[in-house]
């Protein structure tokens, strides 16, 4: 095993440069819609090529391309040159909790007031949700001539209050409160004239929509739509330490992910960057950890390479997985709530997860070849456990496992107020993590023989 000279990281990070592409790739992407999209965007800029499951591929080396399910889960990957030895793959997820509007969505209060009838999606703090602009974006299903077709779509503007009940209403709300996501979370959307639409109507939700797709609103069949947060994201700090947005989990590795996929060199293995959904509600849809999707396309590309069912398994022996997922950093206000001796911050680099019960995968050797990678690559790293009496969150990396079985190690990038609409993360964090995910992509893991691994690149 040949050691590379380590790169400075003084040279190769832009931490500012870094910042400033995230913050505009959030701010475009306020669903799991408008992420794959984004990133659908970043990776044709670069030179890779759409492909479709619904049509044959024929892969050349030397090539990247890419391919998305339901809109909203996206996996783009790099031929090596010559026959490649397995697969280096990132994998994070594109969704974050958030209220979803209901079918029959609008609601008159009073025959004065419209709100949305909103749900949960996934397991978010409720009270940040309150009293700040929000507004509505997702996907609408159009009626075409030879049947329907998808557009996505952002209204573009301060639409939408979730109002708090004044404090003299309930006096003990300091205490603690149980929020019912029935009563007190509906948006407030208007004031309307008495009687509203007319039954059957499109409602005024719908117009809205329906303007910003450029459509009819009778054109509408059905929806996708998600309230999100207006605040724009920015990065603060005495020294611009922080960088605070919507939906930094799990946006930060998706971004730092795709950056070291499109920056990488060519390697002995296919880099596959993994951008899977539903990750905030199990995972188990189409277009989750739990689903074929990522099965699928490593199958494709190895039949598209003109190798068979033992190469593929050949393959899985010699690659690695890294589940890139947000971690939580010791908070200012609870240090109590962190691990004694493992105790992450933000701006101190990239974090390795571990948890006995195996809910994050990594073990001694996945967690050795992390560390090698992110030395080789010159970025810091430390170490997440969950305090012994407390259970830990879950993330895709074990579920991703039962599709495609391979060494995995579970990571992430420190953060404050993880599933608020407004989280805050280290303003090196992410640069640290372009730079490791180049180097992982640019790099081979070949396993031929159980328990002894080589680090090739
Ligand atoms: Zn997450």
């Amino acid at each position: 095993m040949k050691e590379k000279e380590p790169i400075s990281v003084s040279r190769h990070l832009e931490f500012d440069q870094v910042n400033r592409e995230l913050l505009a790739f959030l701010d475009a992407s306020p669903t799991s819609f408008h992420a794959v999209a984004s990133m659908g965007d970043m990776l044709e800029a670069a030179g890779c090529t759409r492909l479709e499951e619904g049509q044959p591929w024929s892969l050349e080396p030397g090539r990247g391309y890419y391919v998305t399910r339901n809109g909203s889960a996206l996996i783009a990957f790099r031929i090596p040159q010559k026959d490649f030895l397995g697969f280096q793959i990132m994998a994070s997820h594109s969704d974050s909790p958030a209220f979803k509007v209901k079918a029959n969505g609008e609601m008159e209060v009073d025959r004065h007031y419209l709100k949305l009838n909103v749900e949960r999606y996934g397991g978010m703090l409720c009270a940040p949700w309150m009293d700040r602009p929000l507004s509505v974006a997702g996907r609408i299903v159009v009626s075409t001539r030879d049947g329907v077709a998808v557009r996505l779509v952002k209204i573009d503007r301060d639409l939408l209050v979730i109002p708090n009940l004044a404090i003299h209403m309930n006096r003990e709300v300091n205490d603690g409160y149980k929020y019912n996501a029935q009563k007190d979370m509906l948006p407030l959307m208007g004031c309307v004239e008495d009687g509203g639409d007319a039954a059957g109507a499109p409602g005024y939700l719908y117009r809205l929509v329906a303007e910003e797709a450029g459509v009819a609103p009778e054109e509408i069949l059905d929806a996708d739509l998600f309230l999100y947060n207006r605040m724009k994201g920015t990065v603060l700090g005495m020294n611009r330490e922080f960088v605070c947005s919507a939906r930094l989990d799990d946006l930060q590795c998706a971004f730092a992910s795709l950056k070291g996929f499109l920056a990488a060199e060519p390697a002995e293995s296919v880099a596959v960057h993994c951008v899977l959904d539903n990750e905030e509600v199990g995972s188990v849809t189409r277009q989750g950890a739990a689903s074929t999707f990522l099965r699928d396309v490593l199958h494709r590309i190895n039949r598209a390479m003109g190798r068979g069912e033992e190469e593929y398994l050949t393959a899985l022996a010699s690659s690695f997985m890294v589940s890139a997922d947000n971690a939580h950093s010791v908070h200012p206000n609870h240090t109590d709530k962190a691990d004694p001796t493992s105790r992450p911050y933000m701006n101190g680099g990239i974090v390795i997860k571990y948890s006995a019960n195996q809910k994050y995968t990594t073990d001694a050797v996945s967690g050795a070849v992390f560390r090698t990678i992110c030395s080789r690559a010159a970025v810091p790293f430390q170490v997440f456990t969950n305090r012994s009496d407390m259970l830990g969150g879950s993330t895709l990396g074990n579920i991703s496992g039962t599709q495609v079985a391979l060494g995995t190690v579970d990571i992430g990038l420190p953060q404050l107020a993880m599933h608020s609409p407004y989280e805050t993360a280290g303003a090196k964090d992410t640069a640290y993590l372009v730079e490791a995910a180049r180097v992982l992509f640019s790099t081979a893991v070949r396993g031929d023989r159980d328990g002894s691994w080589q680090v090739i690149g």
